[in-house]
């Protein structure tokens, strides 16, 4: 594989693209908005740029990693001699479906399609394609060039060859790939989502403030972030979506979203991208010392 067409510069679109650039493959970066390709390669540079003040990369690989990425707003273009696709667009099944037919009639027919979806089923995805074997779930995680894992999901028509190329390539991109079944929430989701959804609720039920529901599964769990805090970090209306899969795809309540989170998301609060979730971003300080946990 030497070219990679990564769809959607957003939060994970602008990691997946810096992980692929930075060890040598050639990037198509592809969004509707010209905006988001901006923010996405300023970003891209930013986080480099750290990479070299810590001596894990050199400057001409700097150069040469950046130089690998190209833009483009337009798909078919983008995706014309692409070898594998990795789709990071916004977490909502009609536009995934949308994307995934608009690939099937684009990109190369020996070309792999893998979603970056946070929850919604890839067999489903897959169903919308003439090449149901070649679809696959490659889930990085937040933030891409940090974080060791890709869940990788088989759907239910992907292929062995196809899972063992996608293991294989996340090896190349130093990342622990892990391999499950096609579930709603697949098995990072279906655990991590539902706690954050607890912490909402017991946020809602008054039993305790945003920084002690943190501070206690913080201090209290060894984890790194506290579970408001992630949700921001993730965005409140992808957890939503996440949990709209879960309790649409096994009918039960525990899965049902916290009002509050609901109410949140309609209000436009969707964490660090918006500058308001369960903490304030808006103030250059506190932004500051959640993105120096990452660094
Ligand atoms: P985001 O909202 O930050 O970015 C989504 C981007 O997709 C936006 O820039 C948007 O303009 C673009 N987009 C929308 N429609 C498009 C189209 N038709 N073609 C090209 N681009 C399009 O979202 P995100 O947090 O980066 O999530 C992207 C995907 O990754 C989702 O499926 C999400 O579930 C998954 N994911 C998110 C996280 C996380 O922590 N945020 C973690 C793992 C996986």
């Amino acid at each position: 594989m030497q070219t990679i067409a990564v769809i959607g510069a957003g939060t994970m679109g602008n990691g997946i693209a810096q992980v692929f650039a930075q060890n040598g493959f050639q990037v198509h970066l592809i969004d509707v908005s010209q905006d988001a390709l901006s923010n996405a390669l300023a970003t891209i540079e930013k986080n480099v740029k750290r990479l070299v003040e810590k001596g894990i990369l050199d400057a001409a690989a700097e150069k040469e990693s950046l130089g690998q990425i190209t833009t483009f707003t337009e798909l078919p273009e983008a995706v014309r001699n692409a070898d594998l696709v990795v789709e990071a667009a916004t977490e909502q099944v009609e536009l995934k479906l949308s994307i995934f037919k608009e690939l099937d009639a684009t990109a190369p027919p020996e070309a792999i399609l893998a979603s970056n979806t946070s929850s919604i089923s890839i067999s489903r995805i897959a169903a919308v394609t003439k090449r149901p074997e070649q679809v696959i779930g490659m889930h990085f995680m937040n933030p891409v060039p940090i974080m060791k894992l890709v869940e990788v999901i088989r759907g239910y028509s992907t292929s062995d060859d196809v899972a063992k190329a996608i293991i294989a390539l996340s090896k190349k991109l130093g990342k622990t790939p892990t391999l499950v079944n096609d579930y709603p929430g697949f098995v990072a989701n279906r655990i991590l989502i539902p706690m954050i959804n607890e912490a909402i609720e017991t946020l809602y039920h008054g039993v305790a403030g945003v920084t002690e529901i943190d501070t206690i599964m913080k201090l209290g769990m060894a984890h790194p972030m506290g579970p408001l805090q992630l949700a921001d970090f993730i965005g409140l209306d992808v957890c939503l979506a996440i949990l709209n899969v879960l309790y649409e795809g096994f009918k039960q309540p525990k899965y049902a979203p916290c009002p509050l989170l609901v109410n949140m998301v309609s209000a436009g609060k969707l964490g660090v991208k918006s500058g308001e979730g369960f903490y304030d971003y808006s103030e250059s300080r506190k932004a500051e010392k959640v993105s120096t946990q990452f660094s």
